[in-house]
């Protein structure tokens, strides 16, 4: 009896009888009571047997996807010395976010967090375009010092990722990788199970130039897809764009020169519109941030929120906070609730788009409780640079289509991404073209998480009574549920039935504990095998078993002999 075959009674599967406190995600708490992780500390995990199982599923079709599109495996270190990532300028730029530490010589190490660095370095290596493509990847733990670890296996500080890596002489050989582990991702969460959308994301400050994230829709995911139920655009709230409501709305000329009027009290948007005849769209709010150390002044219409990643994007800033109220009163003269733009010649004034052109508009006059109306934004404001800098809202109309657009919430389940020349030119990636000159390499990265991926497809397949796991990556396929343990030959029947699904390829898992039907039923179920076969004394008497699918719970009869042949025509299972 190989790997395939185990016994409930044998294995540890500590199962607890009430939902655990402190665990407000489904696939947390399921994974906590159905016996497959432990919490050794916030944002570590210990994974159980079954949780092993499972694992092992997801990774075995990753890798086989993996290796379909022509990539191979790696396994490289964890540890990393600080030169290396020095070399990259990002020993600085990854913040608190990276664990660090010292060995015994006092020299300064890294725990991994992704490895651009040490492919990269591997690549250093690769001297002529006859060897590009490449497309290198590696299963392997990866620490974050997340600032909020949770969900479970969701969101921790240590964790396994599928990272990829690919390198090519040219824009275009990118692209064909790109869309390779584009088709990939698709089949891989289609096998594991999971409904992802492939959404455009943020490229982020670092210069890449296309970013897809896979996007599994789900209640307790922490990102936010714009998503178009007509025409199919799809993209994470820190880059989705959408059309103005009121982008034909051409306003009138208004006064010659702004006016001051008094507003006291006034220190919103609401309080302006309220009490003086502005409407918020009508409005043009002032924020300050503070962009890698230089006062910047961020200017939106009052309705619309700012997207501080778009910020990020648009500035290239690595560091980004709002300014603090006296830095605000020294550089404007005023506080927040009467700042404004107008005359304002200091500090950089970025603007989004949908202020373009307006006029007759209203904004703070820099003096506390006075505003300026009749503000023409072309005429009396010195903008330094205009940039797509707000945050869609559902209801908006698609940029593409106009029909009005969803937001939902989402799990990132992957990330694939064009990095450019940026590691190339950080560790000199160079090889040779065919007419003997030096390239740089050109370098994607790709990356899937394979247990926040095992959170998701719970979080999508469960009910009121457990984990519903997809046949592709349930720790067993089938579970034979001995329902009198102490009556010898229904222990007997069960035993062969069990021997002979696993001769048979089934990977099966016997219940043979000393408990009552209606226990091991409750654990089957919250466990989540896809299958149950139940041997019981009643039904040997007529040479029958009950088979039931998780799925439905709609129990069959079974004559003892078709269990092997019906259940391998269910499964389709693999050779071996
Ligand atoms: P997030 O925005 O959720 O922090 P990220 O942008 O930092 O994700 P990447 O660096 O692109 O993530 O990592 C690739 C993949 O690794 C993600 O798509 C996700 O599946 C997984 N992942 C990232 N951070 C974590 C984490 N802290 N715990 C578990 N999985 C993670
Ligand atoms: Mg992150």
């Amino acid at each position: 009896m190989g790997w395939k075959a185990m016994r409930w009674s044998q294995m540890h599967i500590p199962t607890l009888r009430t939902d655990p406190a402190d665990a407000d995600a489904p696939s947390h708490r399921l994974l906590l009571r159905a016996g497959y992780v432990r919490q050794l500390m916030a944002g570590h995990y210990s994974l159980l047997p079954l949780a092993v199982r499972v694992r092992a599923k997801i990774v075995g079709i990753i890798r086989a996807e993996m290796n379909r599109i022509g990539a191979q495996e790696f396994a490289l270190p964890a540890l990393h010395p600080r030169e290396v990532w020095e070399r990259s300028g990002r020993w600085d730029v990854m913040g608190e976010e990276m664990f660090r530490l010292k060995d015994r010589k006092g020299s300064d190490l890294a725990l991994g967090m992704t490895h651009e660095e040490i492919f990269g370095t591997l690549a250093a290596e690769l001297h002529s375009y006859r060897q590009l493509p490449q497309i290198w990847y590696q299963f392997q733990t990866k620490f974050r010092d997340e600032p909020r670890a949770k969900g479970g296996l969701m969101r921790t500080r240590e964790f396994t990722m599928k990272d990829s890596y690919s390198f090519d002489l040219a824009a275009e050989g990118l692209d064909a990788a790109f869309d390779r582990h584009h088709d990939a991702y698709v089949r891989i969460f289609q096998r594991l199970g999971i409904p992802a959308i492939p959404v455009e994301a943020s490229s982020g400050a670092m210069g890449g130039s296309a970013s897809t994230e896979f996007m599994c829709p789900a209640e307790v995911g922490e990102d936010l897809v714009v998503h178009c139920p007509s025409c199919g655009y799809a993209a994470n709230i820190e880059k989705a764009v959408s059309r103005l409501a009121d982008a034909d709305a051409v306003d009138a000329p208004g006064p010659e020169r702004p006016e001051r009027f008094g507003t006291p009290g006034v220190r919103t948007i609401e309080d302006l519109a309220r009490g003086f005849g502005a409407p918020a769209d009508r409005q043009i709010k002032t924020l300050v941030y503070v962009l890698d150390d230089a006062l910047t002044l961020v200017l939106l219409r009052g309705d619309h929120p700012l997207s501080e990643q778009k910020l990020i994007d648009a500035t290239g800033a690595t560091a980004l906070r709002p300014a603090r109220a006296d830095e605000i009163r020294e550089a404007l003269g005023a506080l927040p609730g009467s700042l404004g733009a107008v005359g304002v010649t200091g500090p950089r004034v970025l603007a989004d788009e949908a202020l373009r052109g307006r006029r007759a508009m209203f904004t703070g006059a820099n003096t506390d409780d006075v505003h300026l109306r009749g503000v023409d934004v072309a005429r009396d404001i010195a903008v330094t640079a205009w940039a797509d800098l707000r945050e869609v809202a559902e209801g908006e109309p698609c940029a593409r289509c106009g029909t009005p657009l969803e937001v939902r919430k989402a799990i990132e389940v992957g990330h694939i991404f064009k990095l450019g020349y940026k590691y190339a030119d950080a560790l000199g990636i160079e090889v040779l073209d065919d007419k003997g000159r030096r390239t740089p390499v050109i370098m994607g990265s790709y990356g899937i998480g394979v247990e926040r991926a095992m959170a998701s497809i719970i979080e999508c397949h469960h009910d009121e009574r457990g984990i519903v796991w997809p046949v592709s990556v349930a720790p067993f396929e089938v579970v034979v549920t001995v329902a009198q343990s102490d009556d010898p030959d229904t222990a007997k029947a069960a035993e062969d039935l069990y021997a002979d699904l696993t001769s048979a390829g089934v990977e099966t898992l016997i219940d043979d504990r000393a408990e009552r039907p209606g226990v091991k039923f409750k654990d089957a179920e919250l466990v989540g095998i896809p299958y149950r076969l139940t041997v019981g004394k009643r039904g040997l008497a007529e040479g029958t078993v009950e088979l039931t699918p998780r799925a439905s719970s709609a129990t069959e009869t079974l004559p003892l002999a078709e269990a092997v042949p019906r259940l391998r025509a269910l499964l389709h299972p693999q050779p071996g």
